[in-house]
């Protein structure tokens, strides 16, 4: 795994929010998703599929054409991801309902963001165990994502949805241990 990654702010580092773990990799440390609910309280991990190694975030995704599961790297700021079909937009969630593998609840939110050159409206919003949530701009490959930790001051959590982890050459299907 290539990835070039900026500095995690100390004082996140000293209190790392509920679902969100440090991996060591070598001399680095990487943030890890570990576990994100619907607003329902299901569990948005697969048990099966893993990237880079660990479980990834699993969605159920239809774009009234088609429809499957969706999984996404769960390393901070990386942007691997496979599905289970061959979806007919795959550059973008925007024209996807994105929805809890369990409940079907849709996870979709109006949000702009704000990210230099996009103007996607919409966003997927996963909540971390508590009153804490991870926001991802619903336009694939869009680095636009953003953690709202509500027990820690706003700069700090700017600071981290600033973190993007880039993986420079990695094969999507290279890391994939299938079902
Ligand atoms: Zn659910
Ligand atoms: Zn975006």
């Amino acid at each position: 795994m290539d990835i070039v990654k900026k500095e995690i702010p100390k004082q996140f580092l000293d209190s790392i929010p509920n679902g969100i773990k440090l991996i060591k990799k070598g001399m680095d440390t990487f943030l890890v998703v570990e576990n994100l609910f619907c607003p329902n309280g299901h569990r948005l991990m697969s048990e099966t599929i893993q990237i880079h190694g660990m479980p990834a975030i699993k969605f159920k995704i239809s774009d009234g054409f088609s429809n499957g599961f969706l999984f996404l790297d769960a390393f901070w700021g990386s942007h691997a991801k496979l599905y289970s079909f061959i979806p007919k937009h795959s550059e973008s969630l925007e024209s996807f309902d994105v929805c809890c593998p369990v409940c079907s609840t849709s996870l979709i939110v109006k949000d702009r963001c704000h990210e230099d050159g996009c103007d996607c409206t919409k966003a997927v919003q996963m909540n971390l165990p508590g009153k804490n949530r991870i926001i991802a701009c619903a336009r694939l490959g869009c680095p636009g994502h953003r953690i709202e930790i509500k027990e820690m001051p706003q700069g700090i959590s700017e600071t981290l949805s600033e973190i993007n982890f880039y993986v420079e050459s990695f094969d999507d299907t290279s890391d994939f241990r299938g079902v």
